[in-house]
């Protein structure tokens, strides 16, 4: 099968279903082929792997995928592009494609289904309107990971990969890194999709922490916290705490900070994970 990432085919093959796109479901096809190339290096493929692969679009991922790995779950949100589908993967016996909606997905049914409960990478061009409760839903229903590798917009990127003391360190940075080691691989300008997205994009690859690098006792309160230090960035964290409707008196905050050496001024967004995860400890230990 001649690639869809190259410009000529994916005309064709739009023009030849009549394919409309649908900017609600943000899509964005990939028409470059050194990219493609890069995201498949980039995210190790073995012969025995199982792929999942979030938006096939009309399969130009899903066939590098499919050359790859041993067996790809492609999961499409719009009825439109099954046929499209069945058409430019026709030619691969290891290739399953649903038609549903990732967020409503049974992924730990799929991984037993097909991988036998074992980790699977998940390899993307994401739709950008759900990256995060994309990302977020594969690390909190614990679905077995190897690593995440994906296009996203570049800003979030930026956001996954940051530190403390950064302008785009948040709650997103934070979760990202309770879960994984993020790497942005590759920066991809929009004249390789079609139709060109208004934001610049790039590939990030989420390896799966086996054990996070951090000990916290109960997780769930970590990352409220860490929600309410950001929800109001510009106060300091005692005030954005005990604001926050989390429960959690001033008093024993400031000596929490104390505790670990911390001004009682000190804002959320000057704290690592590792000193969320103290102060959790200290607060709900
Ligand atoms: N993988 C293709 C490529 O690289 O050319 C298409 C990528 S496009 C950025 C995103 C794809 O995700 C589209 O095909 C879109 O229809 C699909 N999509 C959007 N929302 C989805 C959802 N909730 N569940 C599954 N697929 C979705």
């Amino acid at each position: 099968m001649a690639s869809l990432g190259i410009p000529a085919n994916t005309i064709a093959v739009l023009q030849k279903y009549n394919f409309n796109f649908q900017k609600k479901f943000g899509q964005n096809f990939l028409i470059d082929t050194r990219v493609l190339e890069n995201i498949i290096e980039e995210s190790s493929i073995m012969s025995t792997d199982c792929v999942l692969e979030i938006g096939p679009g009309i399969g130009t991922m899903t066939q590098y995928l499919a050359e790859n790995a041993r067996h790809v779950i492609a999961v499409e949100i719009d009825k439109a592009l099954i046929p499209i589908l069945q058409d430019t993967l026709s030619e691969y016996d290891n290739v399953t494609v649903i038609n549903d909606d990732i967020l409503k997905v049974d992924i730990n049914a799929l991984c037993n289904e097909y991988n036998e409960g074992k980790p699977i990478k998940v390899v993307a061009n994401l739709p950008y309107y759900i990256t995060t409760p994309i990302i977020m839903g594969l690390f909190e229903s614990r679905v077995p990971l190897d690593s995440i590798t994906i296009m996203v917009q570049k800003e979030v990127a930026d956001r996954m990969q940051s530190g403390p003391g950064t302008k785009d360190y948040g709650a997103l940075s934070l979760a990202v890194q309770y879960y994984s080691d993020p790497q942005i691989v590759a920066n991809v300008p929009p004249n390789c999709f079609m139709p060109r997205p208004n934001v610049g994009s790039a590939v990030i690859k989420l390896t799966r922490y086996d054990k996070s690098p951090v000990d916290v006792h109960d997780e769930k309160k970590m990352f409220s916290l860490i929600r309410a230090s950001f929800n109001q960035r510009r106060k300091t964290l005692v005030n954005g705490l005990t604001g926050g409707g989390i429960g959690v008196a001033k008093e024993d905050v400031l000596s929490a900070l104390e505790k670990m050496e911390l001004s009682p001024t000190v804002r959320g967004e000057a704290l690592t994970l590792e000193q969320f995860a103290t102060l959790t400890n200290l607060l709900f230990g």
